[in-house]
């Protein structure tokens, strides 16, 4: 497993969330932009990718795209553009041993492939992650308040029925200061009949409201799929207090004997927080995805927090990547380097045997998202 020369985990992966790779040449505006969680340009004179992220891009992503590692980001740059965008995408997403890309389709971005083509550039096994907001969004655009509320459960359990896992944004949308009961059939009606009105008005079915967030949640909930929650740093419309997943304990309690899990996504800066209730919860898990390519050279630090209290069996890899294939790249990379010298650290210092780490590793890697998606890879 680990290769100490290389300080490296050679395991194929499962990445339990991510959002798939745009496929269309890029300009390095674009680039800049889908580099980022920001929705607005760099001050002038100043340059968005002269960061962590940045670093790592030229430490992983040059190499695999046959430069030397730390090129010049231009050069960088401009050889992406020179072998293409399809191209670059198969050599870096198929430099990350990544066997199952569990995919989140529910971003509105035309740009996003869909699992097939997902798959193909990939040369993995894609499969879907389904978005409880968007379904929500998609079907009150096509029925009435009193048909939402009725017939939003099913719409949704017959969306998510190939899916190995549904998702809640409520933590964006609204916060975790949510009551942790099911909302109920008066408060969701009266609720989605304001929903309505204000979309007649605007055109827009964005849902906001917590009670309708809760609603959805709930219908997720009862489709008996793990249901993966985004936390913390994420979003550029995520107030971040409020995205704390320890604000959710009561919700962990409230459903603690309904066989269902739940995946806490991120977490960044919350990863403690979220290892704690990991340990707590039988049914709660935590990544920390995103953070394996943000941070940079710090990612280490982000995936030691993620393995400290929790049991090994509730941690799980993602990369949370979006738009680049570089985020894909650099995520799988960071990863196996960061916990190999994790793994080594526990051994040189006597907290682990050889077989552990590598017991450990598994779990992380593959065998806790192969048990609790059943992917029966
Ligand atoms: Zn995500």
């Amino acid at each position: 497993m680990t290769d100490r020369s290389s300080r490296r985990i050679d395991l194929p992966l499962v990445d339990h969330h991510c959002h798939g790779v745009v496929g269309a040449e890029l300009t390095d505006d674009e680039f800049r932009s889908l580099a980022t969680e920001s929705d607005w340009p760099a001050p002038a004179g100043t340059d968005s990718l002269d960061s962590p992220f940045g670093l790592a891009v030229r430490r992983f992503c040059a190499p695999v795209l046959g430069l030397e590692p730390l090129a010049p980001l231009d050069e960088y740059l401009a050889r992406r553009r020179g072998i293409g965008a399809a191209e670059a995408n198969r050599l870096l997403l198929r430099s990350t041993g990544t066997s199952h890309y569990l995919l989140d389709t529910g971003i509105r971005d035309a740009r996003l492939p869909g699992p097939d083509a997902m798959a193909v550039s990939a040369d993995a096994r894609v499969r879907e992650i389904v978005r409880i907001e968007r379904v929500a969004e998609d079907f009150a655009s096509e029925s009435t308040a009193a048909g939402f509320v009725a017939k939003f459960p099913e719409t949704l359990a017959a969306r998510a029925r190939e899916a190995v896992g549904v998702k809640s944004i409520v933590a964006y949308r609204h916060g975790f200061d949510i009551p942790a009961e099911r909302p109920s059939g008066r408060e969701v009606l009266q609720a989605a009949d304001a929903w309505f009105h204000t979309a007649e008005e605007t055109g827009s079915f964005r849902i906001t409201d917590p009670i309708l967030l809760r609603f959805g949640l709930w219908s997720g909930i009862d489709t008996g799929l793990p249901v993966q929650l985004h936390t913390g740093y994420g979003d550029s419309d995520v107030q971040l207090f409020r995205a704390d997943p320890s604000r959710l304990n009561a919700l962990f309690r409230a459903t603690r004997s309904r066989g269902v899990d739940f995946m806490l996504l991120h977490c960044y800066p919350f990863i403690r927080e979220a290892g704690i209730l990991a340990q707590v919860f039988p049914h709660v898990y935590l990544d920390v995805g995103l953070v394996s390519h943000y941070l940079g050279p710090s990612a280490g630090t982000s995936i030691r927090q993620a393995m400290e209290v929790a049991p090994f069996s509730k941690i799980l890899y993602s990369s949370d990547s979006y738009g680049l294939a570089e985020h894909y790249a650099v995520s799988a990379a960071n990863w196996r380097t960061s916990f190999a010298a994790l793994m080594d650290d526990w051994i040189d210092s006597g907290w682990a045997t050889a077989d552990d780490a590598e017991r450990i590793a598994t779990m992380v890697a593959t065998e806790n998202a192969n048990r609790v998606y059943n992917l029966n890879p």
